[in-house]
């Protein structure tokens, strides 16, 4: 059986009330804990990226963020995905990411900082109810790469 934990403790994104609960008690339900894992990164990931295309912070034209067309970034296109000592990620496909990645969703430039935009992930979230320090870092931290290989670093750090 999964947790009692308070559903407004998680951010919702659009989508309907009912949808919504329907969402949050699918995670807080979900006995097996890799699944659970699973749920809870799409819930993360898709929220980002909604808000993101609301907002629309980077504000992409013809493979150039705004930073890339600004001068504010070491790079002139492809925005910021780039690998130190690598070169391009290789997740990036024709201009579009091919993985999902909280780590990179929540990363924002100090061009986009410096106009306080930020994401939080505790407020999008409840995530320390499920996740310990560790695994709070490795979501926070595990740029590039892929949801599973994320999910199993998850997994092998659970301590709760
Ligand atoms: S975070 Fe900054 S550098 Fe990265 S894509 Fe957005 S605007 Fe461009
Ligand atoms: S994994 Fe990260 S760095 Fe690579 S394409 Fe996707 S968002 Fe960009």
């Amino acid at each position: 059986m999964g947790k009692v934990i308070d559903i407004s403790s998680f951010k919702n994104y659009g989508l309907d009330e009912k949808l919504f609960a329907s969402k949050i008690n699918k995670i807080i339900a979900e006995d097996d804990i890799k699944k659970q894992y699973s749920l809870i990164f799409d819930y993360i990931c898709d929220y980002i990226d909604s808000d993101m295309k609301i907002h629309n912070y980077c504000d992409f034209q013809n493979g150039r963020c705004i930073a890339n067309r600004l001068g504010k970034s070491v790079h002139i296109e492809n925005g910021c995905c780039y690998q130190f000592r690598v070169g391009l990620c290789k997740h990036l496909i024709n201009g579009t990411c091919t993985n999902k990645n909280i780590a990179c969703k929540i990363f924002m430039c100090s061009y986009l900082e410096k106009q306080k935009i930020k994401y939080d992930l505790d407020e999008i979230f409840p995530i320390k109810l499920f996740f310990n320090r560790k695994q709070i870092s490795v979501l926070k931290r595990g740029f590039f790469k892929p949801k599973d290989e994320i999910i199993n670093l998850l997994l092998k750090y659970k301590t709760k």
